[in-house]
């Protein structure tokens, strides 16, 4: 039976608010992740804390190049400042391969040699037989807690479990995003991540990692999808072209549910950005 957990990982509690952003580089910002910079931003910084920028570059073949330059510059068009350097994922293989190999070695991930296609007719049956010929490296479910988790906007969450085990380590080489963001969300300190409910699904998976990588926690807030005319997640293509600062700002906020003054409307990203910034305790309930 679920336990109600209400998120009872260590949470750096004595340290500053420490928020961060953290897109991938396939593509510029679209509505949808823009709704994800400008929600932790605005969560971290009402609260007097600091917002960190991650790129998540750790899968090669995803990233075009001219994205990372492409993201900050829109970062800047909506009026948003970082804290501090900006953490790249491809610099720090070295600590995502020290935390996989903290896995292996208390046999939390396993060698895996299914293909796609061998997946979509079965599990995964290579835990605890050696592989033919090892393609990825899964972890180990067998621990996961069927506990509920808080989340700061949806609440309290069921668990979910995935289909397959999830891979660490991927038969084509990249470490998986799930273990690099658990490694790199402590080493900057992040006591709150708020993104894209797309995430949710893997959270608890992230806090089972935290655990087990022996890894401090953090709250967890996911906010609205943003979807296009026809019902469907925004993509990458939905990006640049139809980039405006304004009308990005005005839509992300009501997206939140926030009351916007309609005095407002066409405003420029830094009067959205200072407005949002005196509401956003009101707005969110966070006084406390
Ligand atoms: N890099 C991920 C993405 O762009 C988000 C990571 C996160 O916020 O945890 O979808």
């Amino acid at each position: 039976m679920p336990t109600d957990s209400c998120n009872n990982l260590p949470i750096r509690s004595a340290q500053v608010i420490t928020g961060r952003f953290a897109p991938s580089p396939s593509g510029p910002l679209h509505a949808g992740s823009a709704l994800a910079a400008i929600g932790s931003y605005l969560s971290a910084k009402t609260q007097g804390g600091r917002w960190l920028l991650r790129i998540d570059d750790i899968d090669g073949a995803r990233c075009r190049p001219e994205a990372p330059e492409q993201i900050l510059r829109q970062l800047d068009s909506l009026g948003l400042a970082w804290d501090g350097p900006i953490r790249y994922q491809s610099q720090h293989l070295e600590q995502y391969a020290a935390a996989l190999r903290h896995l292996q070695e208390q046999e939390l991930a396993y060698p895996c040699d299914c293909t796609r296609q061998s997946l979509v007719q079965r599990s995964c049956t290579c835990r605890g037989r050696p592989p033919r010929r090892p393609r990825a490296w899964r972890l180990d479910l067998r621990g996961l807690p069927h506990t509920t988790w808080y989340d700061r906007y949806l609440g309290r969450q069921e668990p979910s479990f995935p289909k397959h085990p999830p891979v660490l380590l991927r038969a084509d080489g990249p470490f998986a995003y799930l273990l690099c963001c658990v490694v790199d969300d402590a080493e900057q300190g992040i006591t709150e991540i708020i993104r894209g409910a797309d995430l949710a699904a893997i959270t608890p998976l992230q806090q089972y990692l935290q655990r087990q990588l022996g890894l401090p926690s953090a709250q967890y807030g996911h906010l609205p999808l943003v979807y296009d005319q026809n019902g469907k997640k925004l993509s990458k293509s939905d990006g640049a072209a139809a980039f405006d600062a304004r009308i990005i700002w005005e839509q992300s906020l009501q997206a939140m549910g926030w009351d916007t003054p309609a005095e407002l409307r066409g405003a420029s990203p830094e009067e959205w950005r200072d407005w949002s910034l005196a509401e956003g305790v009101r707005q969110w309930n966070l006084e406390k």
